[in-house]
């Protein structure tokens, strides 16, 4: 049987073998191409591969080998059994970014130019934030902000902006956990006529994939649960019309230079090979240390998702597997009390940025959210004393223990 038509059952047979690519010398895994231009045998060579009617590599900022497997991968898992309306496998086409941010934006630079508007919900993460604020607002694109958990807030937002053409949404969201109805709100977008994309960052494929609802696009830093390890920086834009990915999409890529690196793409591929069997660690762990930090006399409020008490229990049940790796809490101590249970951990480590194989600590208010006023960040839930942990992949009994030291 051809591997193509494997009926795999579950994603880490998928992630391990649907890399159908066949390298030099046999090569098991994907060689790290460490080139920056490729060679033609002749001058008609490189005229037919310019034009495009020969495939083939001529520059590494418009392609390179060791990204198309990566790429692949992640557009498989986002669509791992789902069908399109013919009962056909869905088809979407993936790129690969030097990072998250530069995936996102070339994901609002090709959808929308100036007169536009965005409409998205608050609590996202910092970077993105103030993308939308600094960046696209000075190129005449026009950021709107609303609680999009209330799809009748949602709805009048895109009737009082006529301009709106794109809905981002990122469930969960940084750093309150907050959970956008994916469904709902790309049901109420597409009335509308208007273009919806994800970041599925926190979630992953494993827990939740956008496709499965109207989605247009999903976006991922893949600096996180996807390459698992911490080792690389890098981003993904995954797009549903396939068309469009390989034309404009394409071409932005290619002028905005946010291409990926081999070496980065070689280390994405190998940590997502394991993202099945790390991610069902982080949430089991998670699940575990929402349960003991909400029981802890020192902990005043614990958002987690799979908390009956958080706002969108409900949501994360309908459209995730699993409420997932990430939670935050805040000390009934306030700020002074954060930062000295952060001084005092002894295992866990002291950095911001999530997904890695250990366990993450971190205080938005003055790291990952420092751009964002004040005032911005206490209307969404960032309160000066709230800790945000990516759980990893330690033994549960040592992550408790080293908490409940550093609490008491
Ligand atoms: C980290 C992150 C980004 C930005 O990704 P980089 O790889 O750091 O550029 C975007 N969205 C979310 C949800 C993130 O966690």
């Amino acid at each position: 049987m051809k591997r193509e038509e494997f009926n795999y059952s579950g994603i880490t047979s998928l992630a391990l073998h649907k890399a159908q690519h066949k390298f030099a010398n046999a090569s098991h895994l994907t060689p790290i191409y460490a080139t920056s231009t490729f060679t033609f045998n002749d001058a008609d060579e490189g005229m037919r591969r310019f034009s495009g009617e020969e495939d083939g590599f001529i520059y590494s900022r418009w392609d390179n080998p060791t990204f198309i497997p990566a790429a692949e991968v992640i557009a498989a898992l986002e669509t791992f059994k789902i069908k399109d309306k013919d009962e056909k496998n869905l088809q979407v086409k993936a790129i690969l970014y030097a990072s998250g941010m530069a995936a996102i934006s070339c994901l609002f630079q090709t959808n929308l130019k100036a007169g536009d508007a965005v409409l998205s919900h608050f609590s996202l993460y910092g970077g993105t934030h103030e993308y939308l604020h600094k960046v696209l607002a000075q190129n005449g694109i026009k950021p709107i902000i609303a609680d999009l958990r209330d799809l009748n807030i949602a709805e009048t937002a895109i009737k009082q902006n006529k301009n709106i053409r794109l809905v981002h949404l990122e469930t969960p969201a940084n750093p309150t956990i907050q959970c956008v109805d994916i469904e709902a709100i790309t049901k109420l977008a597409k009335q509308y006529g208007l273009i919806v994309s994800v970041d599925n960052t926190f979630a992953t494929p494993y827990l939740q994939q956008p496709f499965k609802y109207a989605v247009d696009f999903v976006v991922h830093s893949t600096t996180k649960f996807l390459n698992g390890h911490g080792t690389a920086i890098g981003g993904v834009l995954i797009g549903k019309d396939v068309g469009f990915m390989n034309t404009k999409a394409t071409k932005w890529y290619r002028l905005l230079g946010g291409n990926s690196s081999p070496f980065d793409a070689f280390l994405l591929l190998n940590g997502i090979k394991t993202l099945e069997l790390r991610m069902q660690r982080h949430c089991s762990n998670a699940e575990a240390v929402a349960v003991f930090l909400q029981r802890h006399k020192a902990v005043a409020h614990v958002n987690y998702n799979g908390l009956e008490s958080h706002s969108d229990y409900a949501v994360a049940k309908k459209q995730m597997k699993h409420p997932g790796a990430m939670l935050s809490y805040e000390l009934k101590g306030g700020l002074n009390a954060g930062k000295n249970f952060i001084d005092k951990l002894q295992m866990c480590t002291r950095a911001v940025s999530l997904g890695t194989a250990d366990t993450l600590v971190s205080h938005p208010a003055s790291m990952s959210h420092y751009g964002v006023s004040r005032e911005e960040r206490l209307q969404f839930g960032i309160t000066d004393g709230l800790i945000r942990m990516s759980v990893g992949l330690e033994n549960i009994e040592d992550i408790l223990a080293d908490l409940d030291n550093a609490l008491n």
